[in-house]
């Protein structure tokens, strides 16, 4: 008896043109890529091996293994531990690795909305879109406070204004680095507001997508993480440090977890997660990583984008483009160039401003070529 013949079959010539094309057309546009914050600079060929198995990762990962044996938990608890330092918690802790950011977005909801049943979301105009689409789904009442129109940081007055609006306990999305300028909001200032309307009963999330990788690097960054008062932390996993699949991590207190489970709704599941089946490959790519560049290497990545930052703002502004920056970020704001340019470039739009961001992947080549192509235009 043998295995189904897999090797019996093929695509045809016309489907494998298809796969080269498409191959070209991802080796362009990679290099052309200075709008969005993934990374593309990694190299995880010493883990394609693991491309020959279904590594599941369904399920809890701190829980006790069960009877499916092809997952990555160990290495997954790993991971976590390695943000539980880095955000400084200092008591137990549980958190997995998400899809991305956006799904510990959810997740930050979800742990607040069973924590804090009547609770009011508030976040920022400024905001990433999933936090409005999270409370949406889950049916939770929120407030959109408004933003510093030139940072994009929220405005602390109006987060008051609208606490007032409401006696019910609060859930607060602080966003750490908005997705178009960067801005971080401040944690501390939340707190002080919090504290003014007398509100005891609050939870904070940090979505710290993209700046949750590059704010512990910095020195006299604001604090965002366990050393505050808040309740759980997302960052991306393909956007600083990079990955070929999109991914993420969710921190939270252990306490949270275990009084959900044994809290007055039971829900039966000792599962916490929001996927079913997780993917045991992302939690290998990040695993990797960690162990790979450790705290000092993603330092001098970090730096790296710093390095190029300056330069990249010097070379625009010698070329007589209008481009501003916040404190702490690697996104560089400009006036919106022409529509060709930002096509090439793919530049996020809003507005009639454009933006840069300067991940690991990016030299000064690629600054130069652009401002080349300002320039012509
Ligand atoms: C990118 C981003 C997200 C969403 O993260 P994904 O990994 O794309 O799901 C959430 N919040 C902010 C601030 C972001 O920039």
């Amino acid at each position: 008896m043998s295995h189904f013949p897999i090797e019996n079959f093929s695509l045809s010539p016309e489907d494998k043109g298809r796969l080269h094309a498409l191959h070209s057309h991802f080796q362009r546009e990679a290099e052309r890529h200075l709008g969005f914050p993934g990374n593309l600079n990694y190299d995880y060929k010493e883990l394609l091996d693991f491309f020959s198995f279904t590594i599941n990762n369904v399920g809890d990962p701190f829980a006790k293994e069960g009877i499916y044996k092809i997952h990555t938990h160990t290495f997954e608890q790993e991971v976590i531990s390695f943000f539980a330092e880095l955000f400084h918690i200092t008591e137990p802790y549980w958190g997995y690795v998400t899809n991305g950011g956006t799904e510990g977005n959810y997740h930050g909801l979800y742990l607040a909305r069973q924590m804090l049943p009547n609770g009011v979301v508030y976040y920022s105009k400024s905001a990433h879109y999933s936090l409005p689409k999270a409370a949406r789904f889950m049916n939770l009442r929120f407030e959109e406070v408004s933003s510093e129109e030139a940072s994009g940081e929220m405005d602390y007055e109006a987060l008051e204004y609208a606490l007032r609006k409401h006696s019910a306990p609060a859930i607060i999305l602080a966003t750490i680095g908005t997705t178009m300028t960067g801005a971080v909001d401040s944690v501390e200032h939340i707190l002080d507001v919090l504290q003014k309307r007398k509100i005891s009963d609050f939870y904070i999330h940090s979505d710290a997508a993209l700046a949750g990788m590059v704010l512990p690097f910095l020195h006299n960054a604001p604090l965002f993480d366990f050393r505050l008062p808040i309740d759980s932390i997302s960052v991306s996993g393909h956007k600083m440090i990079g990955s070929p699949v999109p991914c993420g991590i969710v921190l939270t207190k252990k306490k949270y977890i275990d009084w959900i489970q044994s809290g007055p709704e039971i829900t039966g599941s000792p599962d916490f997660t929001i996927s079913g089946s997780r993917n045991g490959h992302t939690v290998l790519f990040l695993w990797y990583a960690i162990k790979k560049y450790g705290f000092d290497g993603f330092a001098s990545m970090v730096r790296h984008c710093f390095r190029v930052h300056t330069y990249a703002l010097h070379r625009l502004r010698e070329a007589g483009v209008r481009a501003w920056a916040g404190e702490h970020t690697t996104i560089i704001m400009l006036e919106k160039p022409a529509d060709h340019v930002c096509r090439k470039w793919q530049l996020a739009v809003t507005g009639g401003q454009a933006h840069i961001i300067v991940m690991p992947n990016i030299t000064e080549e690629h600054i130069d070529r652009l401002v080349d192509d300002l320039i012509a235009s």
